[in-house]
C-alpha cells in the first residue's frame, strides 16, 4: 500500500470522539468504495450494537484504524493486498472479518502462525458470507459419496478478477475430501484430448467451470450424477446484500473466536 494523507474515517481520532457505550463493538471497512464493501460499511451502520468507525480504501493508510480505534476490521479488497491487511490488523490487536476472495494454504498457514504469537485475536476468512451459499457448501460435502459424478459450476458478474470463485474452490475441497474419506477416487471421464481447457479446472480432483456474464451476481451449482439419476445443488445470489447477515454475524462472533476460522460454517452450528 502507498502512504498516504489524511485517511478517510467516520469519527474523528479516539481522543476527539464522543464517548461510545462500552456494548459497541467498534468496526473498520477495508474496501469501503467496492461494491461489497460500501454494502458492508452501511450494513454495519444498520446493525445494532455495531458502531462504524472507519471506512478506508485505496488511498487510505492502515495506521488510520489504530486512532479510530477499530476492533475488527472486514476487509473486502482484492487478493493482492488482503494478507497485508490481516498481518496489520492481528499485529494491532484487531480481529478481521475477511471476504477477499484468493487465499491460498500457504497465505493460511502464514496467518496461522502469526495468530500463535497473537493468541487473544480472532480472524474470520469466509469465501462466501451469505448463508445460503455456506450450506449449499456443506450439502454438496454431505451428498459428495453418494454419486460417481460430480463437477461443480460457478457463474458471476464480469468484473470478478479471480477464478474459480473462492466459494467453488471450498466447495471441491470439501467434496474432494468426503469423497476421499469414503474411498473414491475422482470422477469417471474418459477424456484424452482438451487442447483448449473445455474440462475446466481440476481442484482436488473436482472438475470446476467458471462462467462470466453480464447480468449476473454470484451462482453456483454442483451437479451430482449417479447411474440414471442427477442432483443439482445450486444457490444463487441475486444482490450484494444476500451476503450482509453473514458479515455482520461474523462481525459479532469473531471477537470469541481466537485463531484463524475459514468458512463461515464454523459460527453456524450447523452440526452437520
Ligand atoms: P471491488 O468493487 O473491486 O472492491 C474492491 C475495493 O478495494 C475497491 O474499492 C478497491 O479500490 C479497493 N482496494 C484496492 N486495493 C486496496 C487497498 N490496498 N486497501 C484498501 N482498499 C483497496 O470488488 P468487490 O466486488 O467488492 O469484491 C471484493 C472482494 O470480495 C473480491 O475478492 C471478491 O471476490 C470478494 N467477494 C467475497 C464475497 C464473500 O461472500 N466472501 C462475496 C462477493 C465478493 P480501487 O478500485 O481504487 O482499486
Amino acid at each position: 500500500m502507498t502512504e498516504r494523507t489524511a485517511p478517510e474515517t467516520t469519527t474523528a481520532p479516539a481522543s476527539t470522539a464522543p464517548a461510545t457505550p462500552a456494548a459497541e463493538l467498534r468496526v473498520a471497512v477495508l474496501g469501503a468504495r467496492g461494491r461489497m464493501g460500501s454494502e458492508a460499511a452501511q450494513a454495519v451502520r444498520r446493525a445494532e450494537g455495531l458502531q462504524l468507525v472507519a471506512e478506508l480504501d485505496h488511498e487510505d493508510s492502515l495506521e488510520a484504524l489504530v486512532p479510530a480505534g477499530a476492533q475488527v476490521v472486514v476487509d473486502f479488497t482484492v487478493p493482492s493486498v488482503t494478507e497485508h491487511n490481516v498481518r496489520f490488523a492481528v499485529e494491532h490487536g484487531i480481529h478481521a472479518v475477511v471476504g477477499t476472495t484468493g487465499w491460498d494454504e500457504e497465505g493460511l498457514d502464514r496467518t496461522r502462525a502469526l495468530l500463535a504469537q497473537h493468541p487473544d485475536v480472532g480472524v474470520l476468512i469466509a469465501p462466501n458470507f451469505s448463508i445460503g451459499a455456506v450450506l449449499a457448501m456443506r450439502f454438496s460435502a454431505q451428498a459428495a459419496r453418494f454419486f460417481e459424478s460430480v463437477e461443480i459450476v460457478e457463474l458471476h458478474h464480469p468484473e470478478k478478477v479471480d477464478a474459480p470463485s473462492g466459494t467453488a474452490a471450498r466447495t471441491a475441497a470439501l467434496v474432494g475430501e468426503a469423497r476421499r474419506a469414503a474411498g473414491m477416487g475422482p470422477s469417471p471421464d474418459a477424456t484424452k484430448q482438451d487442447p483448449d481447457g473445455a474440462r475446466g479446472a481440476v481442484v482436488d480432483d473436482v472438475h470446476v467451470h467458471s462462467v462470466r456474464l453480464r447480468g449476473l451476481v454470484a451462482h453456483q451449482e454442483t451437479l451430482l450424477g449417479g447411474t440414471g439419476e442427477q442432483l443439482t445443488i445450486r444457490h444463487d445470489s441475486f444482490d450484494r446484500i444476500s451476503f450482509m447477515s453473514g458479515v455482520v454475524l461474523g462481525v459479532r462472533e469473531v471477537v470469541s473466536h481466537p485463531g484463524l476460522t475459514h468458512g463461515l460454517e464454523d459460527y453456524l452450528q450447523l452440526g452437520l
